[in-house]
């Protein structure tokens, strides 16, 4: 038989006895209460451990998922007249006898002659001055078709104008 003492006068009272012969306190209704407490802390303790490393779990996935969506997104991107002007220009270098010496006016001076024909299709009418195959300068007129698919670039129609 063990000695405790008794949390309510401090005084020293048998484990075995159901209550306080100093004092009256019930010792053996207190008991499995103070044992029930810290178990009951470790069990939701670790229940919220499991939640946190589920909500981790579930975040990680939809990161991933989100990365699939806009790689999605990266082949349905929206082009713009800017974006089909520098295709043009890139085909028209193509057919010119010395592409470095190209020579695009800004967009904002042909802007008024880039067309939208209405799915992803784009009608460029500019010009590009040019060294020819004896070195001068010349200007030549072209109209362009170029059309986007997915994340590749179509010309349709490339016509020089000389
Ligand atoms: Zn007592």
């Amino acid at each position: 038989m063990a000695l405790v003492n008794c949390p309510e006068c401090g005084k020293q009272v048998s484990d075995s006895a159901p209550t306080c012969p100093h004092c009256g306190y019930q010792l053996i209704d207190d008991e499995p209460v103070k044992y029930a407490q810290p178990k009951k802390f470790k069990l939701s303790f670790r229940g919220k451990v499991g939640i946190i490393l589920g909500i981790v779990i579930v975040i990680i996935m939809i990161n991933y998922c989100g990365d699939d969506s806009s790689g999605g997104g990266n082949k349905t991107k929206y082009y713009d007249g800017l974006d089909a002007y520098l295709e043009a220009q890139s085909f028209v270098k193509k057919h010119l006898k010395s592409p470095s010496t190209a020579d695009f006016p800004y967009y904002n001076k042909v802007e008024n002659n880039v067309k939208y024909l209405g799915t992803n299709k784009y009608k460029i009418e500019s010009w590009v001055d040019s060294q020819n195959s004896f070195g001068a300068t010349i200007r030549t007129k072209f109209s362009c078709t170029i059309i986007f698919v997915g994340d590749k670039v179509r010309c349709e129609e490339l016509v020089f104008d000389e």
